[in-house]
């Protein structure tokens, strides 16, 4: 899917998305539930058909479709990518053999392989907290947490609703030198990202972390992309 970067250090910048499925986490309010949520045990209640939500398609043919919308940035996304972090080697390999930036959005909590940080790819890393609902031991995991913050060019964003949740933050970035810091307002609606972007701003801008926004539920709100 042609689209721009909503989120984080490229937020605006054009590119091309693509999306897959599974994850290991359950974040109760996750916005992309029909990658892996086949049970309804996330807020919405529902349970998703992964029949109708995966589409098996070879690497070579996600190759061929992110390259031929002719965009400089590609974005790998999920669910949970770095699951399938050696599936994902071959489309890697070719995306920057193409010259293309890519960025993979990442829930943190998957080591990052050797091989993979080779490539020069950017991971946007979103460590959970407390209010995903996840416990502690699946959301945070040191090792992981420990290699992504080794990996130079990755951002730590983290999904905050109020000041409380920045404390919270705060302890994760102590713990586990997670920098640089990028504060993300919760929300599915531009009127709860507006109202959560409100509340955090002048705290973050004191504590001397980056703001972004989620431009794309700006623009286009809950609307699935296709
Ligand atoms: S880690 Fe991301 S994709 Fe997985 S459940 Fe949480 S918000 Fe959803």
């Amino acid at each position: 899917m042609k689209a721009v970067q909503g989120e984080g250090p490229s937020a605006g910048r054009q590119c091309a998305f693509v999306r897959l499925g599974g994850c290991n986490l359950s974040c109760r309010w996750c916005d992309t539930p029909y990658t892996w949520d086949w049970t309804g045990v996330g807020d919405s209640g529902v349970a998703h058909d992964p029949r109708r939500e995966l589409t098996p398609m070879p690497w070579t043919e996600v190759r061929d479709r992110l390259l031929g919308y002719g965009v400089p940035l590609i974005v790998i996304s999920g669910g949970e990518p770095l699951s399938q972090q050696r599936r994902l080697l071959p489309l890697l390999r070719a995306l920057k053999a193409a010259g293309k930036a890519v960025e993979i959005e990442t829930n943190g909590t998957v080591v990052p392989q050797a091989e993979v940080i080779e490539l020069g790819v950017r991971f946007n890393v979103s460590p959970k907290l407390a209010h995903s609902g996840d416990p502690e031991s699946r959301r945070l995991v040191p090792e992981a947490l420990s290699a992504f913050a080794a990996v130079p060019e990755t951002a730590f964003k983290f999904v905050c609703r109020d000041t409380g949740d920045l404390d919270e933050v705060a302890s994760v970035v102590d713990r586990y030198g997670t920098n640089p810091v990028w504060i993300m307002p919760e929300g599915q609606l531009p009127s709860e990202v507006a109202g959560h972007l409100a509340a955090l701003g002048d705290e973050v801008v004191s504590r001397g972390w980056n703001l972004t926004t989620r431009l794309h539920v700006a623009v286009w709100g809950d609307r699935r992309g296709v």
